[in-house]
């Protein structure tokens, strides 16, 4: 079989990452090919709770989150909707929100820093056990998957060509060239970016490269109506990790469990008693709240070992690239992601400063994560 030979970047996977980058690739020049192998919103990208949020304690991932905010609120396809997050801190962990906080600030973003008793005009929760709170006015939710076919579409105008179910089952090296097996054919390109999401360590495996993303699941219990007073936030309460929000007139809960790591499917729904336990102690209003199983679902984070992304070139290995990882904050950091992959395969300085989330931490074995788990 002879290999299609006239890329410069291969994108594994077209979810909204694959699908951004590769909008950012060919918009730059660059001939794209993007295998997926199923369709592009049937990955983790289909089951996001879809919040964004700039309210981070790093630097890189508050800069990726506020320009790709800036960037969804110019687009109409995104859906954005700034609703606001409202996270809710432990005495214990105040300090060093804070810390965060100035961080924000710094860069610009508008987090507002209250205390329990002015929090209330955003939700309504019990107060004990908490240092403060704070809400960021420009946080709130997009569509990911209007987003992603947006990306898709600006992608295809750009010259992309995107095959869908089209799984990639083999790579190699050939010389200066990747060679990409499909059941459809081989493709060939000096690139290839990988942005499988939670299939990402299983597609660097293929080419004998080990990059340390899996998957965990992650479930959204979603109420039947009620009769609210006004639409909630995304509100997290960071001691438990109970997060919740309004969904039209419904509102849509989760809570992670850590140890549920691997390729488990399905709802688990032993997961709901422990999570409304801990939802009712802060939220008890929720006691007359009915559940719809029917519309609550499940899908897989795509984590790594410090709950942060791996992103740029592969260190030592030629014309390998990552976007991947985001345990659970890809749909806010689409947009600058995608602008930084097509600075990096252009060989430029990324603008904004990747070197936390590259893959070179592995090695240097600083694991531990510095930013709010939700
Ligand atoms: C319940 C839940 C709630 C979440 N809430 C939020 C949230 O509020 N905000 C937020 O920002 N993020 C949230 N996330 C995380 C977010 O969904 C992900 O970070 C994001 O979708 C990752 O995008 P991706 O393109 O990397 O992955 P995906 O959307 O999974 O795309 C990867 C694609 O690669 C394809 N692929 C895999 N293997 C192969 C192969 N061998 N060949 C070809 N194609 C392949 C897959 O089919 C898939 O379509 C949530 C996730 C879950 C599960």
């Amino acid at each position: 079989m002879t290999a299609e030979a006239e890329w410069d970047v291969v994108v594994i996977g077209a979810g909204i990452i694959g699908a951004a980058c590769a909008w950012r690739l060919a918009e730059r020049g660059l001939r794209v090919r993007v295998l997926e192998q199923g369709s592009p919103t049937g990955g983790s990208t289909g089951k996001s709770a879809a919040g964004v949020r700039a309210q981070f304690a790093t630097d890189s991932n508050i800069l990726l989150s506020k320009r790709s905010i800036e960037e969804y609120a110019a687009m109409p396809a995104s859906g954005y909707r700034p609703a606001g997050y409202l996270m809710l801190v432990p005495q214990g962990q105040w300090e060093a929100h804070l810390t965060g906080v100035e961080r924000q600030h710094a860069h610009g973003v508008p987090t507002e820093v209250l205390t329990p008793a002015q929090a209330q005009r955003h939700a309504s929760f019990e107060t004990n056990g908490l240092g403060g709170c704070t809400f960021g006015p420009t946080d709130g939710f997009v569509d990911p998957h209007g987003l992603t076919f947006e990306y898709v579409r600006l992608a295809r105008e750009a010259g992309a060509c995107f095959s869908l179910n089209t799984p990639v089952t083999a790579i190699t090296r050939e010389g200066d060239r990747w060679r990409v097996t499909t059941p459809t054919g081989e493709v060939e390109a000096p690139q290839v970016l990988n942005a499988a999401g939670a299939w990402s360590g299983e597609v660097a495996a293929l080419a004998g490269l080990e990059v340390p993303v899996g998957p965990a699941r992650r479930m959204v219990f979603t109420t039947g109506p009620l009769n609210l007073l006004r639409p909630l936030p995304m509100v997290f309460d960071l001691e438990s990790g109970v997060w919740l929000r309004s969904e039209g007139e419904r509102l849509i809960l989760g809570r992670a469990d850590e140890a549920d790591v691997g390729w488990r499917e399905g709802m688990n729904w032993a997961w709901l008693e422990p999570t409304l336990d801990r939802a009712l102690e802060r939220f008890p209003w929720l006691e007359t709240a009915s559940l719809d199983r029917r519309a609550s679902w499940w899908g897989y984070y795509e984590v790594t070992p410090d709950h942060q992304p791996v992103v740029g070139r592969m260190p030592g290995v030629d014309g390998w690239l990552n976007a991947c990882g985001f345990s659970g904050h890809g749909v806010m950091q689409a947009a600058a992601v995608a602008r930084v992959i097509a600075q990096e395969a252009l060989g430029e300085a990324p603008f904004i400063d990747i070197s936390p989330l590259r893959y070179e931490r592995f090695t240097a074995g600083a694991l531990l994560s510095p930013d709010i788990q939700v």
